[in-house]
């Protein structure tokens, strides 16, 4: 099948960092359904003028750069004005050019609003993945969320618009029909995560064998929570909490938010077990989550999670919030514990108790590695994807007998 994976910030050719999790989940489900046979084209906006017009990955699927806009990294909040212009591109290569897809996957709500464009005027399907959503970013940034204006009426229009939602976790499902969008457009797939990269076995960061180590990962952002981890070593006799991602290490002397968390640890007294590393290639991101006791995800909320997932795939018990995906992947008692988001207390006292249960642990990181092997792997994602495709596209299917 040909597939048109649409992604207009969030580019699968982006590295590390600050980039975060999208740009992996659309760059690995691309991959993914390379593997299963498929013809795949990710579209993403044209960022600068260095960047070529297309690029075949080692994976196997291309990557277009649209020219919608100026050639320039742009803010989420500042596409907007741009989305016309890069949905009539896509409409023109898909209507005149020699590849047109089978079936468009929107990635994010703004790709959505582009594909959508390109879908009515082509007769593609449209299937759609928010990633994340306007009402949540609301509730939980409330003054500080920069979402365009409309954001909320658009994710709404666009729900009842496209041909499916993929959804990734149960969270998502109930916020979408409280949005008012249709239960029966609503199929959910989790992500996966990469088993080749995230395993047990292979190198392990240096560490001091006789102090308990905690993993925490991912972008230095407010909603990650890495201030309530702080503020929960206190109640964590001993152990040393590593913080992995957001800047590259030489630039965290100067980042605001780094600047702000050694001060926490500094007035909570921890500071000498609080170590920022700072943002590192996913394959040397194996080897911290592998030399810890514990990962510990403490996001206020979470549209997918891939950290604790990929702390789960190094045979590593995992303490979460009990938000979005983390919900959905972290089964309390059995594979880590949950605990209710931006509550230190809770979180310092299960984190202690973790630390202090050796087989616990062991019988958690079992169990976690078992989950993630049946039911977060790529391969999964993309027989599951190619089915909702399949549903919604013509493809194979033959024409009715005439009467
Ligand atoms: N990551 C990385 N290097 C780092 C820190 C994080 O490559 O130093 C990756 C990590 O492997 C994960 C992603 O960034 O795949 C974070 O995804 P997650 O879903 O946890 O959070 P998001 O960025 O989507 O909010």
């Amino acid at each position: 099948m040909r597939i048109a994976m649409i992604s207009e910030h969030a580019s699968p050719l982006a590295v590390l960092g600050e980039a975060g999790g999208r740009h992996t989940r659309v760059a690995e489900q691309a991959a993914a359904l390379v593997r299963e046979g498929h013809d795949v084209r990710v579209y993403t906006r044209r960022e600068s003028t260095a960047q070529p017009d297309t690029v075949s990955t080692p994976d196997g699927y291309q990557v277009c750069h649209v020219p919608a806009g100026p050639a320039l990294r742009l803010p989420g909040r500042e596409l907007m004005p741009h989305l016309g212009e890069f949905g009539r591109w896509l409409a023109g290569q898909w209507r005149d050019g020699d590849w047109t897809p089978d079936v468009a996957h929107a990635h994010h709500w703004m790709s959505g609003l582009a594909t959508l464009h390109a879908g009515r005027r082509t007769g593609v399907p449209v299937v759609l993945t928010y990633h994340s959503l306007g009402t949540v970013e609301r509730r939980q940034q409330g003054t500080r969320d920069t979402s365009p204006p409309g954001r909320i009426g658009y994710e709404r229009a666009l729900g009842r618009a496209a041909d499916r939602i993929v959804v990734q976790c149960q969270d998502e499902i109930g916020e979408l029909v409280r949005l008012g969008v249709p239960r029966s457009r609503m199929v959910l797939v989790p992500c996966g995560v990469d088993q080749q990269v995230f395993r047990p076995d292979g190198p392990v960061a240096p560490r001091d064998p006789a102090r308990p180590r905690i993993v925490t990962v991912g972008r230095m952002v407010e909603r990650k929570g890495f201030q309530d981890v702080v503020r929960a070593l206190p109640a964590v006799p001993d152990a040393e909490c590593v913080v992995v991602g957001g800047p590259p290490a030489r630039l965290l002397p100067t980042d605001g938010f780094a600047r702000r968390l050694r001060a926490l640890a500094e007035s909570c007294g921890v500071a000498d077990r609080v170590k920022l590393v700072g943002a590192v290639p996913r394959t040397e991101l194996a080897g911290w989550y592998r030399s810890a006791d514990l990962v510990v995800a403490a996001p206020w909320y979470e549209p997918v999670g891939l950290a604790p997932l990929e702390g789960m795939a190094c045979g590593v018990p995992v303490v979460g919030s009990n938000v979005g995906g983390i919900a959905d992947t972290v089964v309390h008692g059995l594979t880590g514990d949950l605990v209710p988001p931006r509550d230190p207390r809770a979180l310092g006292t299960a984190i202690r108790r973790l630390l202090a249960d050796k087989v616990r642990r062991f019988a958690y990181a079992t169990a976690a590695l078992d989950r993630v092997r049946s039911r977060y792997s790529w391969k999964r994602c993309a027989e599951q994807l190619s089915a909702v495709y399949a549903s919604v596209s013509t493809v194979g299917r033959t024409a009715p007998a005439l009467a």
